[in-house]
């Protein structure tokens, strides 16, 4: 028997051939810009915190004594606070007591909500190139990962709806969605969705969607909750955090969102993972969420204009960039300056020595060796999530090294 470990490390490349452990690629890149003063657009955390009347609010909280346990869903006046904000943005009635739980993180709540519902034997379907911790995920409840291609196009990239077909099967257990998608920056359309939803009935499947970027989307791009379509709610569970929304990944607060005996199915893990967390933390995001939308509109429109600053710098550089409809991250197809190396992974471990940029390449986010592996291993992901000086040293270095070469 195979310790679980080493199936959860081979399938998030954290295992190396011969069997040993070695840092995640982020881990490298990251240790690599710090050692070269590299510009680092790799690791996805915003370098400016969310609003201070927030983060004053989480003080004011321990001050005035939230600093033991909290409930095991979490306090009541948060999980009203996402019953309401679920309401408000997306029309979604949810019973506070019973359907919505609080987690340590959007991370803690797709880890128990996978474990808590897949197994041995059960399919886990996800797109593919994926978040890590997806894959993680499926690998930890011992279950099979199933990919459907995102592939890139003139309209950004696209579910290959085909390929949904033949993968979601009555051997589908779960669905794990992430829309808007990190890392192609994807915002999945009505006719996605609703191939999606059609697949998860008549396979009788979950649906667990991943939507901690739903209020960074550009361009018009509107977010849609899968929960909303019709037959959708009562088989989807939805997460989302404070982390992206509010620029406060280190809070860790997250929730999971949907109906009853699910939550309940999820509780029953995350009751002996964390238990509680973030006792401080759970009343400010609470007001955040009820009175914050004009901060996350400021976020939207400042991470709107530094995304275009690096789509424009990225395309003069000669990487042919596809526009994102949401998230923190650029796609960029790296081909026509690869020059001597294999592929994005040799070029982004050379890039940082070469021009003092960082960043990861999108075969990261793929299962090793797939067919979207392969498609996508000359690409590269940036982050925008950086404050201006930064994305423009790492646009002029970038200049600067294509120009010398
Ligand atoms: C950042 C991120 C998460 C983790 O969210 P936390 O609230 O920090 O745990 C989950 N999913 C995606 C797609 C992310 O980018």
């Amino acid at each position: 028997m195979t310790e679980r470990w080493r199936t959860v490390a081979a399938a998030t490349g954290l295992a190396a051939p011969d069997g040993t452990t070695r840092p995640t690629i982020f881990a490298e890149m990251s240790a690599l810009a710090a050692r070269t003063g590299a510009a680092n657009l790799g690791q996805g955390f915003p370098d400016a915190d969310g609003p201070e009347w927030i983060r004053e609010a989480a003080v004011a909280a321990i001050r005035s004594g939230a600093n033991q346990y909290p409930p095991g869903r979490g306090i009541p006046e948060l999980r009203a606070a996402i019953a309401r904000h679920q309401q408000r943005h997306y029309g979604l009635e949810l019973d506070p007591d019973t359907e919505v739980l609080v987690t340590a993180g959007a991370t803690e709540a797709l880890a128990t909500a996978v474990l808590a519902l897949a197994g041995p034997g059960d399919e886990v379907v996800t797109l593919e190139p994926f978040f890590d911790s997806h894959a993680a995920n499926i690998a930890m409840a011992g279950a099979t990962h199933v990919t459907v291609p995102l592939v890139p196009g003139p309209d950004g990239f696209r579910v290959d709806l085909e390929a949904l077909e033949r993968a979601v099967s009555p051997r589908t257990r779960l669905i794990l969605l992430n829309t808007p998608h990190n890392p192609t920056g994807a915002v999945l359309s009505a006719d996605e969705l609703a191939a999606i939803a059609r697949a998860a009935v008549a396979a009788d499947a979950i649906v667990l969607s991943d939507e901690v970027y739903e209020h960074l989307t550009f361009d018009g791009a509107t977010h849609v909750p899968i929960a909303t379509l019709p037959g959708m709610r009562e088989r989807t569970l939805t997460v989302s955090s404070a982390g992206k929304t509010f620029s406060l990944t280190g809070w860790k607060i997250g929730w999971i969102s949907g109906p009853a005996e699910l939550i309940e199915a999820v509780l029953a893990i995350k009751q002996f993972t964390t238990f509680v967390g973030g006792a401080p933390f759970q009343p400010a995001v609470a007001r955040a969420l009820d009175e914050g939308d004009p901060d996350v509109a400021a976020l939207r429109d400042d991470l709107d204009a530094r995304r275009a600053f690096l789509v424009d710098g990225l395309r003069r550089v000669g990487f042919d960039a596809v526009v994102p409809s949401g998230t923190y991250f650029v796609c960029a197809d790296a081909t026509a300056l690869l020059g001597s190396h294999a592929d994005g992974a040799a070029f982004a471990r050379a890039l940082p020595e070469a021009a003092g940029v960082a960043t990861v390449p999108l075969s990261a986010f793929c299962v090793p060796g797939s067919p979207t592996a392969l498609a996508l291993a000359p690409w590269l992901r940036f982050t925008f999530v950086k404050d201006r000086a930064t994305l423009e040293t790492a646009v002029e270095r970038l200049v600067a090294s294509s120009a010398s070469r």
